[in-house]
């Protein structure tokens, strides 16, 4: 049978996951691999540019595919409660896996600093959501805590079938494209996604020799530890799913980016908000703020001759779908024109 069953499944015979393992699935990954000519154009041309569109997972990010893993490992494992703290969006991946297994999920989030479509997903899939007066890395700390007292399952990124999960966006990459592609960009955080990919690549070059790519990985200007070279206190961003000051995964992030031959860099957030329309416009494609960091990473390493990608194929991973975060779009524009309905009055508007 060739119907689609979900990463665990497509890729059972690489992934890392205790015996008894249950699969809990929504079908998540096989996200496009989309062409982006014209975006290329606007960056100086030359190269293919493509968009690994994650906001197409089933609760509209990538989180989705490790979620499936620490879920599916936590249910065989014979768990009755899952908790995490998010920026957003693994708040609300967790709770609709926890959902589908029958688990009670409680995350914790910082408070006022989560966009509207991650907080309205982790209520509307049933979890217990508490904001915690803190960053998203106080949030972290406390629940690492509780879940090493009680019998709670940790579903952050420090789980260790999280980031199995995620390596199955590697190899989806290496499968469409026949081998790695020569740079890969995208945004960081707590530091498990990147962290994933260089896992997974490496396996798969290891097991099919599809080669390895440059990692570009990419912080906000206002939340980069990885690039000062120590914690931030404060993280401040528009891309709240990367304001994250003290990365769990930090050290194999940077491992990570060095072993590849690339490196992690940030840029400011009027770079990243000003990528995200771009992409918008260019390519009808929207993502989150946090999205967008990947390739406004890109376009400033490309601008400023820092990376040479003539004639060298690019992937761009675009975490989160826009509709996470509709505020920030809305604050682009005054609200729209109001008119009656008359057919003059819209040819003047539109000097027709
Ligand atoms: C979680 C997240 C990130 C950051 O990923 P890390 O694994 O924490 O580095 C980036 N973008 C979006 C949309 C996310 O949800």
């Amino acid at each position: 049978m060739s119907e689609y069953q979900g990463v665990l499944h497509r890729y059972s015979e690489m992934l890392h996951l205790p015996p008894g393992t249950r699969p809990i699935t929504l079908l998540e990954g096989n996200t496009p691999l989309i062409p982006a000519p014209r975006l290329a154009e606007q960056l100086g041309g030359g190269f293919e540019l493509y968009i690994k569109y994650e906001g197409l997972n089933p609760t509209g990010s990538f989180k989705d595919r490790g979620m499936t893993a620490a879920i599916s490992a936590a249910v065989g494992e014979g768990a009755r409660v899952v908790i995490c703290a998010s920026t957003g969006n693994t708040a609300a991946s967790a709770a609709a896996y926890a959902a589908r297994a029958g688990l009670r999920a409680v995350v914790l989030i910082p408070q006022g600093k989560v966009a509207a479509g991650k907080l309205a997903g982790a209520i509307a899939y049933g979890a217990q959501v508490l904001q915690v007066e803190g960053s998203f890395d106080d949030a972290l700390q406390i629940v690492v805590e509780i879940s090493q007292k009680h019998p709670i399952c940790l579903v952050n990124s420090l789980n260790p079938y999280r980031i199995e999960g995620q390596k199955t966006a590697a190899f989806e990459i290496c499968d469409r494209l026949g081998t790695a592609p020569e740079w890969l960009c995208l945004p960081v955080g707590n530091a498990g996604n990147i962290t994933a990919y260089w896992a997974g690549f490496r396996q798969y070059d290891a097991l099919r020799g599809t080669g390895l790519p440059h990692l570009l990985g990419v912080q906000a200007a206002g939340a980069a530890p990885l690039v000062l070279g120590h914690p931030v206190e404060r993280p401040e961003t528009v891309a709240t799913a990367i304001r994250i000051g003290r990365p769990a995964r930090g050290e194999q992030a940077l491992q990570a980016a060095e072993e590849s031959g690339g490196r992690i860099i940030a840029v400011t957030d009027e770079k990243i908000l000003s990528m995200q329309r771009l992409l918008a416009a260019t390519e009808g494609i929207w993502v989150e703020p946090a999205s967008a960091a990947g390739l406004a990473g890109l376009a400033h390493e490309i601008a400023t001759g820092r990376l040479r990608v003539r004639s060298q194929r690019v992937v761009a991973v675009c975490t989160g779908h826009g509709l996470k975060d509709p505020d920030i779009v809305i604050q682009w524009v005054s609200k729209p024109l109001s008119i009656p309905p008359r057919i003059d009055l819209l040819e003047e508007v539109l000097a027709l």
